[in-house]
């Protein structure tokens, strides 16, 4: 298959979890705006109750519209992903092995009872770091990094999803300098990590549709340091909606292109496509 010049996104939401829309809508969306390859990535199923994962008994249903949706559409070109939730002690992702590709993601925080999302809203990760972390960020930190860096050692899947998530609100409710030694250390050690198991990094611009930020994650000086590293990027929208479906595909292949990139990956076709 040619890749130049495609237009592409492998980070898709629809309503089979959080998603605002459904598969169809999106297809109907990629169709008009001249997409050519839209990969699915509803969250995985959880074993506790949640409200923005895909339950169990969902996954033939999507795996379905997925594949009545190719058929509707020849002129695109669908896969059938997932973000795989890793949560210590809860979750493996030996289950999401039919996928397309796994983007493996930290967003639940261990709390006393059972597992809980931390980045519902800024209000929400202060409290819970408040009350599980002793309001101490940087323990909070650390268990986000060494939950990335376990599912990396632990986990078969493709994709690091948003490398670090935990600055989400960082512009709007500043809580960590993100330069200071000891988070850098952290990030370099899960870099470590990634490029020993020849994972891939996204960049994600799903931050700067939601108007928490103005550059993709990961920041700039580490995606200049995954660039050191020779680890493969993938850009993507992490969209909810259709309409964002390729939103500021622009500024991720200019952060790829600063950082020193030369290709971006391909998930669902496993090539590399140059960034020019
Ligand atoms: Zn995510
Ligand atoms: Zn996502």
């Amino acid at each position: 298959m040619l890749i130049l010049n495609m237009i592409y996104n492998f980070h898709t939401h629809s309503d089979f979890s959080d998603g605002k829309n459904s598969i169809i809508e999106i297809v109907q969306y990629a169709a008009t705006k001249g997409v050519n390859i839209v990969g699915f990535s509803d969250h995985s199923p959880v074993p506790f109750e949640s409200d923005w994962n895909m339950p169990q008994n969902q996954i033939n249903e999507y795996l379905k519209t997925i594949n009545q949706c190719a058929a509707d559409f020849p002129q695109l070109t669908l896969f059938s992903g997932i973000e795989a939730d890793f949560i210590p002690g809860f979750q493996d992702f030996s289950s999401f092995s039919d996928f397309d590709y796994i983007i493996g993601s930290v967003h639940y925080a261990l709390t006393d009872n059972f597992p809980e999302g931390f980045d519902s809203s800024p209000k929400g990760m202060k409290d819970l770091i408040d009350k599980y972390y002793q309001n101490d960020i940087k323990k909070f930190i650390t268990y986000y990094y060494n939950s990335i860096c376990q599912m990396c050692s632990e986990c078969e899947f493709d994709i690091v999803g948003h490398l670090d998530l935990v600055k989400k609100f960082n512009t709007v409710a500043p809580m960590f300098d993100e330069t200071e030694k000891w988070y850098y250390n952290l990030i370099m050690e899960t870099l470590t990590i990634i490029k020993e198991k020849n994972l891939i990094i996204e960049i994600n611009t799903g931050g700067i549709s939601r108007n928490l930020m103005k550059e993709p994650y990961p920041s700039f000086k580490y995606l200049k340091e995954a660039n050191m590293l020779n680890i493969p990027v993938t850009i993507s929208s992490d969209a909810h909606t259709a309409e964002n479906l390729i939103a500021h595909r622009g500024t991720g292949l200019k952060a790829a292109a600063e950082a020193g990139y030369k290709a971006e990956y391909i998930p669902g076709i496993k090539k590399f496509q140059p960034i020019t």
